[in-house]
């Protein structure tokens, strides 16, 4: 049988990767809406997200026609370090769930930040070095993506000044540390430094944060300091086409054993590693090549793609970076706590949102207990301690596989493993002592928030 002879890691050589990132948005026959100026509500142009963002990085924001982007010889030779990651196959994983499935996950966690999210941060801080900048701003939430981008940061000598939502702030203080000593300045969000850092505080005395405010803090801030942008580590076109490394590397894995995938899976907070995963994949599909089953995992508490509007809304709660056509459950709605901090956004990148409002993507949600003991069944087979985001993935993975152990369908399934959880054992403490609170969202609650949506067209 063809599948003895496959690897449990499937690694490419240096040679095989890719040389261009894949914009998946130039195959799309409708292409995701254009993204809306906060103040005049008309198409954002070039220069006006210049003003927030890294000159060429709102070229890639508003590409959606070349379909593939050639990644600069100095990002690639970072990639390098920590590049090609492995694709695995999760024998073991088969083996304990008894099932007919092949299963297979694209490992990201393989670097000192944990997670895929250094794709996209060493590809942003070099166009802002390019552009002769002195420093970058941005939001984190349960810290990977600060900790990718103070590493990205201190490689191209760039000042890294990252807004940390509170609550992780509080509970993850090793990450903090992590990004200090790669020389990133932290400071929990929301704060006393910004306006609407002073206002969030008056309003929501006590609150311990969200995404959407360490955002609008982190633009405050690039604003109003000269030789500053803005960058965001998920959630854009932009970090989507990164993040395209990831399915790039894992079709040239599969068909180099001549594998062909049935579903393919992601956790998706604002999208960018799910994105990046199913972007060949998607490719493929849009020219009539090939089908696949794809599949966005999101938590029960901040379930923007499966109970979320496809509206326009704002990216952030101060109101500052473009709107998106999106789905969201509005700007404003603050989720409930939860140990996957990086899915924590109220809306969805919007090209997957197009796909989703298309018919392409399939979603589905599930609650911290659900997830956490995915995360322990396969932490337990395969080894690997993974990330609460990614065990998202891993819960609809092997929903998947015991399902075709039922129909006796031999599917292969592939997953993005996202990243490892070595800073979430506080989480994993409460699991283990069975003290995990889920929280779902009523329909009221979802509705009272959804009302507050910007009335625009579209
Ligand atoms: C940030 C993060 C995510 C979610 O972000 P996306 O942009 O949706 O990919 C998932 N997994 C890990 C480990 C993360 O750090």
């Amino acid at each position: 049988m063809a599948s003895k002879e496959i690897p449990y890691k499937i690694y490419l050589e240096e040679s095989e990767m890719p040389t261009a990132w894949y914009n998946l948005r130039a195959d799309m026959k409708v292409k995701p809406a254009p993204l809306l100026n906060p103040q005049t509500l008309k198409p954002a142009s070039l220069d006006e997200l210049s003003a927030v963002f890294c000159r060429e990085l709102a070229e890639q924001e508003l590409n959606d026609t070349d379909p593939y982007i050639p990644i600069p010889e100095e990002i690639r030779s970072f990639y390098k370090m920590y590049r090609p990651s492995p694709l695995v196959r999760a024998y073991c994983l088969e083996k304990k769930l008894g099932t007919p499935a092949k299963i297979y996950y694209k490992f990201e966690g393989n670097n000192t930040s944990g997670s895929h999210k250094l794709n996209s941060a060493i590809a942003q801080a070099y166009y802002a070095k390019k552009q002769g900048l002195r420093g970058v701003t941005t939001e984190t939430g349960a810290g990977q993506w600060g900790t990718a981008l103070s590493m990205a940061c201190s490689y191209f000598d760039l000042d890294c000044k990252v807004f940390m939502v509170k609550v992780s702030y509080e509970q993850k203080p090793f990450r903090r540390e992590v990004m200090r000593t790669y020389g990133a300045s932290v400071t929990p969000s929301p704060s006393e430094t910004t306006a609407i850092g002073r206002k969030i505080l008056a309003e929501h005395p006590g609150t311990g944060g969200s995404l959407g405010c360490a955002v609008s803090e982190a633009v405050e801030c690039a604003v109003s300091n000269d030789g500053y942008r803005y960058v965001l580590g998920s959630v854009l076109n932009q970090v989507l086409l990164h993040q395209s490394v990831i399915g790039l590397e894992t079709k040239a894995a599969l068909d180099k054993y001549g594998i062909k995938a049935d579903v393919i899976i992601g956790c998706a907070g604002g999208g960018s590693n799910l994105g990046g995963l199913i972007a060949p994949f998607v490719g493929e599909q849009l020219r009539g090549e090939a089908n696949y089953r794809f599949v966005a995992v999101e938590p029960a508490s901040c379930p923007s793609l499966t109970r979320g509007k496809f509206a326009y809304d704002y990216a952030d709660t101060g109101m500052i970076c473009p709107l998106a056509k999106m789905y969201t459950i509005g700007a404003d709605y603050i989720p409930a706590p939860n140990h996957a901090g990086g899915l924590r956004y109220h809306g969805m990148n919007g090209t997957l949102s197009e796909l989703r409002h298309q018919g392409i993507l399939d979603a589905v949600s599930y609650t911290q207990t659900d997830v956490f003991s995915a995360a322990v069944e396969f932490a337990r087979v395969e080894g690997i301690l993974p990330a609460p985001e990614s065990s998202h993935a891993i819960r609809a993975a092997i929903d998947e596989a015991l399902r075709c152990k039922e129909t006796g369908k031999e599917e292969t399934i592939v997953f993005g493993l996202t990243g490892t959880g070595y800073f979430d054992l506080y989480g994993y403490q409460k699991f283990n002592d069975g003290l995990l609170e889920t929280y779902i969202p009523s329909d009221e609650e979802l509705a009272k928030s959804l009302e507050k949506l910007p009335k625009v067209n579209g």
